[in-house]
């Protein structure tokens, strides 16, 4: 029956067969112990060896460095929006601490109010909005900082101002607003956030934002970057980071588990919370903060984190020396193999996006008029192609092209493109 359902759903989404099949069994009896995965204590020497292996798999994939630290979360990418508001907003009031006690000495008063005048004057995340995550999650910025009494969000990019106000396309880097790397009396901004891959909207920055690259003799620029929808489908420098994240249940396994690659030194300077209080910003909720759940502070779901190691291993174990190029590469060719027959067949469909920041994941389309699309679901339903009706907002048709989803699913629904296209030209 698996076989001959072709999923191509946003999230969660197909994970291959194998995996499955595997997990069922260690979900009753793992390693013949007697005890399903979901049943040992995060403590036990089992959870230790799955923990370590999973992060050794995604270090290997990603070749991630050494200063790089791998933590496994709760509260999917939404939870991360929240935390990377608290956590950074720490970490910058404590780079002003620092800073201030360098020149005042151990004048706390004085330390204390340079600091809160800083944080007035200075503070600033700047967020790159170019679909409805992003948009989401600077949102959530702003909600979480307006007690303060100011808007310390600088949306440095609405996408949709350049595009008659829809999501669709990515501006050129030149008209972004970023905040300067020492603009606000040295404080640059305390983080630029971005959404590598836009899932409901379907766009994808094709590389890394020349901009946030760094510049000669600048302060660093802390990237943080979702990467819920692309995570470990193409080759990224994870220096070029400070923090990225994301939920599982697309790429990596099943929901429930939220995956955050984050720098260490980032992780052994967010403050405790006395001086943060003084200051008068909250101290990141001991769930979201990323430097205590580190230390296993509460229940980690083995079972997930399990499924995510054997799903990266599968992948080291297909690419070899290639690692996530190899995923690369596949991603890639399914993608074009389905926007090839889209652009082929411009009289019946339209891909919604600019061609330069077309998702590789999600591919966005319209056929031609609202009975048109209708028949289209309905017909792909008949050949059990599942899972393409587009985001409720959004409406239209999107195919998800998820790491699992084999390159035999993919050439049956470009059949059916094909096929539908002919029939109704
Ligand atoms: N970011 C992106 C890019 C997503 O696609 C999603 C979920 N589809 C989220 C964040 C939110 O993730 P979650 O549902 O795990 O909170």
């Amino acid at each position: 029956r698996r076989e001959e359902v072709a999923y191509f759903g946003a999230g969660p989404a197909p994970l291959p067969t194998p995996v499955l099949e595997k997990g069922a069994a260690a979900f009753v009896n793992y390693e013949d112990s007697g005890l399903g995965l979901a049943e040992i204590s995060h403590r036990s020497s089992t959870a230790t060896r799955i923990l370590d292996e999973t992060k050794k798999a995604l270090i290997s994939l990603l070749d991630i460095p050494d200063n790089y630290e791998i933590l496994f979360l709760h509260g999917g990418g939404s939870g991360e929006f929240s935390a990377v508001v608290f956590n950074m907003v720490a970490l910058w009031v404590e780079k002003r601490r620092r800073r201030a006690k360098e020149e005042l000495g151990d004048n706390d008063e004085a330390i204390l109010l340079r600091v809160r005048e800083e944080l007035t004057s200075s503070l600033r995340l700047d967020y790159l909005v170019t679909g409805s995550w992003s948009l989401k999650a600077s949102q959530e910025a702003a909600q979480l900082l307006e007690p303060l009494g100011q808007d310390f969000v600088n949306v440095a990019l609405d996408a949709r101002e350049a595009n008659d106000g829809k999501f669709g396309a990515i501006p050129p880097e030149d008209t972004w607003e970023l905040t300067p790397p020492g603009a606000n009396a040295g404080c640059g901004s305390a983080f630029v956030y971005y959404c590598d891959n836009e899932t409901v909207d379907g766009v994808e920055f094709p590389s890394f934002p020349k901009s946030l690259e760094p510049q000669a003799g600048e302060d660093e620029r802390l990237v943080v970057a979702d990467m819920s929808s692309n995570f470990i489908s193409r080759q990224i420098r994870i220096s070029d980071y400070a923090v990225i994240f994301g939920g599982a249940q697309k790429n990596i396994g099943i929901t429930d588990v939220t995956l955050a690659i984050v720098r260490k030194d980032i992780l052994t300077t967010i403050p405790s919370p006395s001086f943060l209080h003084k200051v008068g910003v909250w101290s990141p909720p001991t769930i979201l903060n990323w430097s205590v759940i580190n230390s296993l502070y509460n229940t980690m779901p083995i079972f997930s984190i399990w499924i995510a190691g054997e799903v990266m291993r599968g992948l080291l174990a297909a690419h070899g020396t290639s690692k996530v190029a190899g995923q690369e590469a596949i991603s890639n060719a399914k993608a074009e193999t389905i926007y090839r027959i889209l652009d082929a067949n411009p009289q019946v469909y339209q891909p919604v996006n600019h061609k330069s920041v077309r998702s590789r994941m999600n591919i966005c389309f319209r056929v031609k008029d609202a009975a048109t699309e209708k028949e289209f679901l309905e017909g792909a339903e008949i050949r059990m192609l599942q899972g393409l009706k587009g985001h409720r907002s959004v409406g239209g048709i999107r195919a998800s092209n998820y790491n699992a989803v084999p390159m035999a699913n993919v050439q049956k629904l470009a059949e059916y493109l094909s096929d539908f296209a002919r029939a109704k030209s």
